[in-house]
């Protein structure tokens, strides 16, 4: 089997979650399996890194690879490339990967498929179409290593109980890159939706976007997250980070509580993959029900908070 590269992104905290769920699924295409992290953090990821299936993490801990838009990520990924010859690189479909894997592609002239959904080999890899109501197989064609963008939580971060050699990368030489000057975070409380448990999610149905207190007040009980359709997020009662589906976030979460969503595909496509689904429509033949394993046909500004009280009494 080929050599499969991860590109681990990581932070001073640790890895990101979908570093672990794409080295999961690289420890089946390839053979050995190595990450790249790069950027304040790499180091110390290594461990993590190590335990989900790299058996080697080029590292380097320098703020440049975090700062210049992937100039430096991926000129040091070349390098790597040159040198190891991978048959494919994963990256996550997040801000950041995309900008050092199109950089990548550019430097290599390989082929890159973004959006994927899995990988049934290095050179096939399947993608949701016409709004997630199909899934394609896409072949890629082209010289090595492909480059496949995958959409976080497509696949469960298992650890392989391994260990990592760590390869220090060098910064690599290059005229001033244009560098970030400024980062916004937006804040938040409760956990990242792609990794909350719980997921509280709100559409068109709840009216106004005041009552999108309501929502939070419900997952801050159940420590859990709120997401949003886009219709909502379009009407701009809330930030895009929140919006879920074809054109938003993909989540997993154990249990998805849909509050006034109507469940269209391009909605559907991000959270049919929760383990339990709950709705919440006043329209008893709302396409969301078809999915939901417990329904409640009910106005939603009535039913949630009924169902906070509850919770609220039942807790004491
Ligand atoms: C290219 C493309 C990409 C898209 N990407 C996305 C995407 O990423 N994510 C996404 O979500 N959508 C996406 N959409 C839009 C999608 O097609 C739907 O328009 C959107 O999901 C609808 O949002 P909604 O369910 O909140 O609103 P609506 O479809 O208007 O549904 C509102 C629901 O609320 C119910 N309701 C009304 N009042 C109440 C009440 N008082 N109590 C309870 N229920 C009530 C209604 O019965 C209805 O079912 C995309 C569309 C296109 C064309």
């Amino acid at each position: 089997m080929p050599p499969v590269f991860v590109y681990a992104e990581v932070t001073p905290e640790g890895p990101r979650p979908v570093a672990l769920e794409l080295l999961t699924k690289a420890r089946s295409l390839g053979d050995p399996v190595a990450a790249v992290a790069l950027g304040p953090g790499a180091t110390a990821a290594a461990e993590t890194l190590g335990a989900y299936g790299a058996s080697t993490v080029f590292a380097n801990d320098d703020p440049v690879f975090s700062e210049t838009l992937g100039h430096a990520a991926a000129l040091s990924l070349a390098g790597l490339v040159e040198e190891h010859r991978p048959g494919l690189v994963l990256f996550s479909t997040s801000h950041d990967a995309r900008d050092v894997a199109g950089r990548l592609q550019a430097l290599t002239g390989s082929t890159l498929m973004s959006n994927a959904t899995d990988l049934s080999a290095t050179d096939r890899a399947q993608m949701p179409i016409f709004g997630g109501a199909v899934t394609v197989e896409v072949a890629l064609e082209g010289p090595d290593p492909k480059i496949v963008l995958v959409r976080p939580t497509s696949f469960a971060a298992e650890p392989s109980g391994g260990t990592a050699t760590v390869e220090p990368v060098p910064v690599p030489q290059g005229s001033p890159w244009p560098r970030r000057v400024e980062r916004h975070e937006e804040a938040a409380t409760g956990p990242r939706l792609e990794e909350a448990r719980v997921v509280v999610s709100g559409g068109r149905g709840l009216q106004e976007a005041s009552n999108f207190a309501l929502l939070e007040e419900l997952a801050g009980l159940l420590k859990g997250a709120v997401g949003a359709s886009r219709a909502v997020v379009d009407a701009g009662w809330v930030p895009y980070s929140y919006q879920i589906g074809q054109t938003g976030r993909t989540v997993k979460p154990e249990v998805y509580i849909a509050v006034g969503i109507s469940g269209a595909t391009q909605h559907v496509v991000g959270m049919k993959g929760a383990k339990r689904i709950v709705a919440i429509n006043k329209d008893p033949d709302a396409p969301i029900f078809r999915l939901a394993d417990l329904g409640v046909v009910g106005d939603a500004l009535t039913v949630v908070p009924q169902v906070i009280a509850e919770i609220r009494s039942r807790r004491g």
